[in-house]
């Protein structure tokens, strides 16, 4: 499952460049992670690299993305081979949703809030459809 940010985040700024897949991105107050693109490091490293680096411990697993490790590799196989041939390595994540949509949310609790094609075109139909399978965020 994708890991989340909670609101404890003291904005350190060490989280975002250790992270394989380029989730992590400065929201409107905190930092946020892309579901999209989070695989809990699977397929880059044994243990999620952001739990790691933070000081404060405020990077839990997001029960609203329950995923096998099969579901995070295949994502991390994705999102590799959508970066390959790019003149570089994957940049940070773009939000999925404009900050402005909904001030004071980060970019990953936003990206909850849309589909996964908009989330992430690259996802594919098992990403999708988990998704859509999910209960609608409270
Ligand atoms: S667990 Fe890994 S892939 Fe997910 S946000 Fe943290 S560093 Fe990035
Ligand atoms: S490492 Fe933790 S406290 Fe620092 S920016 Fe990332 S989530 Fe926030």
């Amino acid at each position: 499952m994708a890991l989340i940010i909670t609101d404890e985040c003291i904005n350190c700024d060490v989280c975002e460049p250790v992270c394989p897949n380029g989730a992590i991105a400065m929201g409107e107050l905190i930092y946020g992670i892309d579901p999209g693109r989070c695989t809990e490091c699977v397929g880059h490293f044994d243990e999620p690299q952001c739990q790691v680096v933070c000081p404060v411990q405020c990077i839990p697993p997001d029960p609203a993305w329950p995923e096998s490790r099969d579901a995070l590799l295949a994502k991390a196989l994705r999102l590799k081979a959508g970066s390959a041939g790019s003149a570089g390595p994957a940049g940070p994540a773009e939000p999925s949703v404009p900050a402005a949509a909904a001030p004071g949310i980060a970019p990953g609790m936003q990206a909850e809030r849309v589909p996964a094609a908009e989330s992430d075109p690259g996802l594919g139909a098992e990403c999708g459809a988990l998704r859509e399978s999910r209960p609608a965020p409270s």
